[in-house]
């Protein structure tokens, strides 16, 4: 506390992220990274940016990376916004599209946690969507509402269960809200899950946002992107450029548009988790866990006899960091990061030493 903050300094509760430990040699199984490397093409294109145009300024605009990604999505360049990581994007379209006075903000209730921060942050009013009793999001509770929403946030798959809706579902939601915009947060669906994006160019009110730190294996670079109707990505550039002209550095613009362009790597990237993924599942399962079905890069699991707290406690002096919420409803659940076969093979041994 100081008398020198402002008044909504202290009100704020910001978000906290996953441990980013200080000693080597962890499993690192709780943030979500990705397990390879990025690809061999975007470190060359990062080294090659290192060089005394680092002076200049970059483009405002970055119009070369907004092309790529344009190129990846097959939609139109203007359809593109960036931002320095996707929480930025997704900062922007809190402020930009989400604040409004009509309605309140829906999200599920057990979603991506920096949702409420942000509404902290920007004094929006929101409302919580329970899951039903299986985890998942029911598109019908988002359809017939007394009061209609003023925005609708998702991710999807959902953060941190791993569970995903179809498009269909999303456009369900879409049709049914055409006086909000509804934002679907695909940071894990290249993991197995359909993208909203075809939505968004033909629904005025649909706008997905991307990041290249889970799939494309850059949570370094910083760098993530929403894809939308032309007027709500104009509305976006409106809103950054009255508070960074250049969030995208030099270095972060040529190595993501080498990773979007990557096409091959990327495939390959994603198809690896995929297939640790049923790798992990299936040994969880053999332990006594209860796994939610899981379209992203992590599980949501938890165990049939010993509480998730007890749990990653153990994990974590067997050497083996994995993320627990300690929230209603889901603080028996482990959120496990897929890893390399190594990392899983770590997890799995560790978890053969719970004691019974
Ligand atoms: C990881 C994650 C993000 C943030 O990604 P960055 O681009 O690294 O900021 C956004 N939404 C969800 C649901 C995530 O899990």
């Amino acid at each position: 506390m100081s008398r020198y903050w402002s008044a909504l300094v202290g009100q704020l509760d910001p978000y906290v992220p996953g441990e980013q430990p200080k000693i080597a040699n962890l499993v690192k199984l709780n943030t979500n990274e990705h397990p390879l490397g990025p690809s061999p093409k975007a470190l060359a294109a990062i080294s090659a940016a290192v060089n005394d145009s680092l002076r200049l300024y970059p483009d405002p605009s970055s119009d070369g990376l907004r092309s790529a990604i344009a190129r990846h999505h097959k939609v139109d360049v203007s359809c593109v916004f960036v931002g320095n990581g996707s929480d930025e994007v997704l900062a922007h379209i809190f402020l930009g599209l989400l604040r409004q006075s009509h309605g309140p903000l829906r999200f599920p209730d057990i979603s991506y946690s920096f949702y409420p921060v942000y509404c902290g942050l920007y004094g929006i009013d929101s409302e919580t969507v329970p899951l039903d009793d299986a985890f998942r999001i029911r598109p019908s509770d988002y359809v017939d509402s007394a009061r209609p929403a003023g925005g609708i946030i998702l991710p999807n798959p959902n953060a941190p269960t791993g569970v995903a809706l179809t498009r269909e579902q999303i456009a369900e939601i879409a049709r049914a809200n055409t006086q909000a915009v509804v934002v679907v947060d695909e940071a894990y669906v290249d993991f197995g899950a359909e993208s909203s994006v075809p939505l968004t160019q033909s629904m005025p009110n649909v706008l997905t946002v991307h990041t290249l730190s889970k799939s494309r294996s850059l949570a370094g670079l910083r760098v993530g992107y929403a894809i939308g109707p032309a007027e709500l990505i104009d509305g976006l550039q409106r809103v950054k450029n009255s508070f960074n002209s250049y969030p995208i550095d030099r270095l972060a613009e040529a190595g993501a548009t080498a990773a979007m362009d990557d096409e091959a790597y990327f495939a390959e990237a994603c198809a690896f988790v995929i297939a640790q993924r049923e790798v992990v599942t299936a040994g969880l399962i053999e332990r006594d866990f209860d796994v939610l079905p899981s379209k992203a890069n992590f599980v949501f699991a938890r165990h049939l006899k010993t509480d998730g707290a007890s749990i990653a406690a153990f994990l974590r002096a067997q050497g083996v960091l994995v993320r627990h919420f300690n929230k209603p409803r889901i603080a028996d659940f482990l959120r496990i990061t897929v890893g390399s076969e190594a990392q899983n093979a770590a997890l799995l041994a560790a978890l053969d030493r719970l004691p019974k």
